[in-house]
């Protein structure tokens, strides 16, 4: 007769010999600290952060801020929030006395950032925030210096200075693969569609192309050149006068010099799909990269060949390295501080005046 322990000893017995996936033999297993963040702003990005921190062991989605709660309750069931664990905008400095949160990561629109980073440094909390960190370098140098002054870590959503073929160009940069670097360009665009969306409002988004998508072939510049650049020149073209209002950018062209002599020309555009290739060129070798910083897998090759380092979804990748960061003061490769997103701000800024001026912009990074 079958009975129900009999039903139980077959079930555990073929669970036995299904096939682990390779990630789980190979994996040793995990139980060192882990960052409990919670996210702020759950929209398209916080969903594509959240769903990748399923995956990661040294960090874990343990609380939602949002002014909707509606999105509160479904994200509670969703990712297993407790109630505890989600605010507000107006409850949100109680955070402070929630043991249960280390950080929060700040995934609103641009305008946005400075002041909630601000605000989560002041509960005592460490801050995540995205790109841009903010719209201008007056307000970078503020945040920098008030998750100082709280002793708490700022670190900038920089996906892709954690990417496994990035990182590759970078060694073979560095150990003089390449020779000496004379040149890299960056081409960043995609065309955006509902000219209602924040991206496209002058106020929530503190500019256009350059802010949302420019910013990557900015940072990329500098983490490809391996160099700060010392001058900027820029110019804007604008086809589109109603999409695309007074101060929101659809095209901006910019291009730098850096004290090697190396020189690098960018596109930052709202205008073209299909455009995300980082090209850079050196005496003896090459590297390009197309698709060079979306979501992957990413792809390219140097004058050696194809690059082949494995994908892994960029997000689950950052949040374990980011926990690293935080906990164990780890040192990346590439930094994803305050700093380093200041440096860019302060850039944005250069080439904003750049373009209104016509004039070559001194940069003292
Ligand atoms: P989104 O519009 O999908 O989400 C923004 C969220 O902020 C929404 O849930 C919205 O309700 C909320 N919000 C809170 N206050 C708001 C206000 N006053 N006005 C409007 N919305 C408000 O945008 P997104 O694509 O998730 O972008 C959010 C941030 O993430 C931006 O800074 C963007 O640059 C960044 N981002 C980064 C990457 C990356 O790859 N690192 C990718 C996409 C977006």
């Amino acid at each position: 007769m079958n009975t129900r322990r009999d039903f139980l000893q077959k079930v555990a017995a073929s669970a036995l010999i299904l096939p682990l996936p390779s990630w789980a033999l190979s994996a040793p297993k995990y139980d060192g600290p882990v960052l409990r963040v919670a996210l702020m702003g759950l929209g398209g990005y916080a969903t594509r952060v959240a769903d990748a921190m399923r995956d990661c062991k040294k960090a874990k989605l343990v609380g939602a801020i949002s002014g909707t709660p509606d999105k509160l309750t479904n994200w509670q069931s969703k990712y297993g929030i407790p109630e505890k664990n989600c605010y507000n905008y107006q409850t949100f400095s109680n955070i402070r006395n929630n043991p249960d949160i280390d950080a929060v990561y700040i995934t609103t629109p641009n305008s946005l950032h400075h002041s909630q980073v601000l605000q989560a440094a002041a509960a005592g909390k460490h801050v995540l925030c995205e790109k841009p960190m903010a719209l201008n370098a007056k307000e970078g140098a503020e945040m920098v210096a008030a998750c100082k002054k709280a002793g708490v870590k700022l670190l900038v959503g920089y996906r892709m200075h954690f990417e496994p073929k990035t990182l590759e160009v970078i060694r073979m940069r560095n150990s003089g693969e390449f020779g000496k670097i004379l040149f890299f360009q960056g081409l960043c665009g995609f065309r955006i569609g509902d000219p209602t969306q924040w991206r496209l409002n002058r106020e929530l988004a503190g500019g256009g192309s350059l802010m949302d998508i420019g910013i990557y072939a900015i940072n990329g510049t500098r983490y490809m050149v391996g160099e700060e650049p010392v001058w900027v020149t820029a110019q804007e073209t604008k086809t589109d006068k109603v999409k695309f209002k007074e101060g929101v950018d659809e095209t901006i062209q910019f291009q730098f010099g850096f004290p090697s002599g190396a020189v690098a020309s960018c596109l930052s555009t709202y205008s073209m799909n299909n455009l995300d290739r980082f090209f850079l060129n050196g005496e003896k070798g090459f590297a390009e990269m197309q698709p060079s910083t979306g979501y992957g897998p990413i792809k390219g090759r140097t004058n050696k060949g194809e690059l082949t380092q494995p994908h892994a979804t960029h997000q689950m990748v950052q949040m374990e390295e980011m926990a690293d960061i935080i906990l164990n003061g780890k040192q990346p490769i590439v930094p994803v501080d305050g700093e380093e997103g200041l440096k860019d701000l302060k850039i944005i800024d250069a080439i904003y005046l750049a373009v209104k001026t016509g004039k070559k912009v001194p940069l003292n990074l």
